[in-house]
């Protein structure tokens, strides 16, 4: 059988031939001669799909990197987020208030005690924080006004 189409003798595949794939003359009886070119110039064919496929495959996989955001929020929102970022801030930098600076307790668990900002301000400034316990905290965040507002929570 001599080269009839497209299909040229000798083409060079792209891919090597896999042992056990499915070709459209699989159990079809012929001559072992005519297996031979038969399947050499298939070959050729199926290799150029599967190229084809394995390159749309890898686009679809790529990985698209997730942007990274810093563990301090730069945007300072003043809000009861903020104001918990900012306590997280203080305790970076200072570490778990362990006392009242107030009414000098030391006998409460940690959490117990917070931060509070001096000049409620909240500035980023480690100058500006004592150590309070939650009493002492409570009146001195009423006095300033904070205390009137409706939603609460401990800090
Ligand atoms: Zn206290």
């Amino acid at each position: 059988m001599a080269s009839k189409g497209r299909f040229k003798k000798g083409q060079k595949a792209i891919n090597p031939f896999k042992k056990g794939h499915k070709t459209w003359n699989e159990g079809l009886k012929l001559s072992e001669s005519h297996r031979g070119k038969l399947s050499e110039s298939h070959k050729g064919q199926i290799a150029w799909n599967k190229g084809k496929k394995l390159t749309a495959k890898k686009k679809i996989n790529q990985v698209i990197p997730r942007p990274k955001y810093g563990i301090e929020n730069p945007e300072w929102r003043g809000d009861d987020v903020g104001y918990d970022a900012l306590h997280r801030w203080v305790s970076r930098k200072l570490g778990k208030p362990k006392y009242c600076e107030h009414c000098k307790n030391t006998r409460l668990r940690h959490r117990q005690y917070h931060w509070a900002n001096i000049s409620k301000t909240y500035k980023r400034d480690v100058t500006d924080w004592k150590r309070l316990c939650v009493k002492c905290h409570a009146s001195f965040d009423e006095g300033c006004g904070r205390g009137k507002r409706g939603k609460r929570k401990n800090y």
